[in-house]
This record gives C-alpha cells, sequence and structure tokens, in this order.
C-alpha cells in the first residue's frame, strides 16, 4: 500500500505551519498499526505545511528554485515521520528523489522494493525531484514503481463528496468515482497529473479521513471505507 499524506496534516490545522508533534504522533501511530498488519507500506509526504513552489512563484520567486525548496520541505517533513516511526520501534527508511546523502538514501527503485520486502516503512521524500510536480503525482508514480495494489490518499474529510462538505450541510459522500469523473469535473482527489496516470496503470485510489482512529487499517482490511476511484 502507498499512503499519500499533504504536508498540511502535520501541522495540525488548517493552513497550520510547521509540525506539530501530538499529531505526528497520531499519524505515525496508523502507519505502525498498518505496519503491524504485515503490510508493505510506502509513504509519500508533501511540504505544504512548510513551502509549496506556487505560493514562492506567486510572490515572484522562480518557479523552478520555489519547487526545489517545496521539496526540500518535503524531505523535512519525511525526516520528522521517521523520527516519530522509530520511536514506535517501526524500522523506516527514507528515500530522497533529491540526492542529500548525509541524511537520506538516495531513491533507488530496486533498492524501495527490497526496504519494502524486508518489513521497513519506506518514506519517499522529495516528490519525484522535479520542479512543476507535485507530490500527489510522486504518490501515483511511485506506487506504479514499486507496484503498489492501492494508493490511500488520506484527507481532512471523509471521503469526496459532491459539494464542499464544509459549505454545504447536505453534501453527499460519493463512494465510488471513476478516474475520468475526477478529470473531468475536476474533482480535488489529486492533481489532473496524478490522477491521469494513476488512469493509465489502473491504479485504484481510496479517499479516507485521515484522523479517524483506524481508518488506514481498515482499508487494509478491505473495508468500504471512505471513495474508492477506479476505471
Ligand atoms: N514539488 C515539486 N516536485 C515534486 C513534488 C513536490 O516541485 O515532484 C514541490 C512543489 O513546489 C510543491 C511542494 O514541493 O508545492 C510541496 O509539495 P505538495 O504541494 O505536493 O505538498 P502537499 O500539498 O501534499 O503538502
Amino acid at each position: 500500500m502507498m499512503l499519500k499524506l499533504s504536508g498540511e496534516a502535520l501541522a495540525g490545522s488548517e493552513g497550520g505551519f510547521g509540525i506539530d508533534q501530538p499529531t505526528l504522533q497520531v499519524l505515525a501511530t496508523e502507519v505502525a498499526e498498518a505496519h503491524a498488519l504485515g503490510a508493505e507500506c510506502g509513504v509519500v509526504i508533501g511540504g505544504g505545511n512548510i513551502f509549496r513552489g506556487l505560493k514562492g512563484s506567486a510572490q515572484g520567486m522562480d518557479r523552478a528554485t520555489a519547487d526545489y525548496m517545496g521539496m526540500l520541505a518535503t524531505v523535512i517533513n519525511s525526516l520528522a515521520l521517521q523520527d516519530t516511526l522509530e520511536r514506535l520501534k517501526v524500522p523506516t527508511r527514507v528515500l530522497s528523489a533529491l540526492e542529500i546523502r548525509q541524511v537520506a538514501e538516495p531513491y533507488i527503485r530496486r533498492r524501495a522494493i527490497r526496504h519494502l520486502e524486508k518489513g521497513r516503512v519506506v518514506i519517499f521524500a522529495a516528490g519525484t525531484g522535479n520542479p512543476f510536480f507535485s507530490t500527489d503525482t510522486a504518490a501515483a508514480l511511485r506506487s506504479m514503481e514499486i507496484g503498489a495494489e492501492l494508493l490511500c490518499k488520506a484527507t481532512k474529510v471523509e471521503g469526496v463528496y459532491d459539494k464542499d462538505p464544509a459549505k454545504h450541510a447536505d453534501a453527499v459522500m460519493l463512494r465510488r468515482l471513476t478516474y475520468d469523473r475526477c478529470l473531468s469535473d475536476r474533482i480535488g482527489v489529486m492533481d489532473s497529473t496524478a490522477m491521469a496516470l494513476a488512469r493509465e496503470n489502473k491504479l485504484p485510489i481510496r479517499v479516507f479521513a485521515l484522523l479517524k482512529r483506524g481508518n488506514i487499517k481498515r482499508v487494509l482490511l478491505g473495508e468500504d471505507v471512505g471513495t474508492l476511484v477506479t476505471e
């Protein structure tokens, strides 16, 4: 299983900055429980709680430079998650798409697969290593590379709704969606590059609430939690 966590999830509150340790502890416990089931777990973590390339470029920065800063932000988050997981006695490796050899192993596909086979949680840091992409795309790409059966996208809400549940009390959760509908209706499950990649490779995506305790485990045990995006 591949799990995509947004950087914002680590901040504990919407629009929050930095890393909230109690929130990180909850997240790591969820991953540890999934790992304890014997599942091979990969994690891609975003950087939005620290830096987003788009925001930097909106303020006049060179977009590619801003994106590299965003990728470095994901490395910070990855190390924080690794630290918390290891304190929970879960063996973890951080593999970075940008070479930062003193702090993380370089991303090498076969090495990632080997770590997973050995029961280590693999955190994929620095996104795809390329500017103009997102960590959603990195999650879809790495999922395919390691042969993940499912991409889990943990979000703030229970799943995908027909309208914004924060604004509309009558919003209905959609249990099933197709890649095509997500792309044509611009449903913001993942950005369109990530969604197109998932569609091309028939990678199922499950969207569910991040901070609902036991959710990752439920998904792994085959429960129909949240929204499933397939063909
Ligand atoms: N980023 C990038 N290439 C990638 C992945 C990420 O350039 O392959 C940069 C981009 O600037 C992005 C930032 O890293 O804004 C943080 O990632 P993202 O916005 O996906 O994080 P999230 O929204 O999940 O917290």
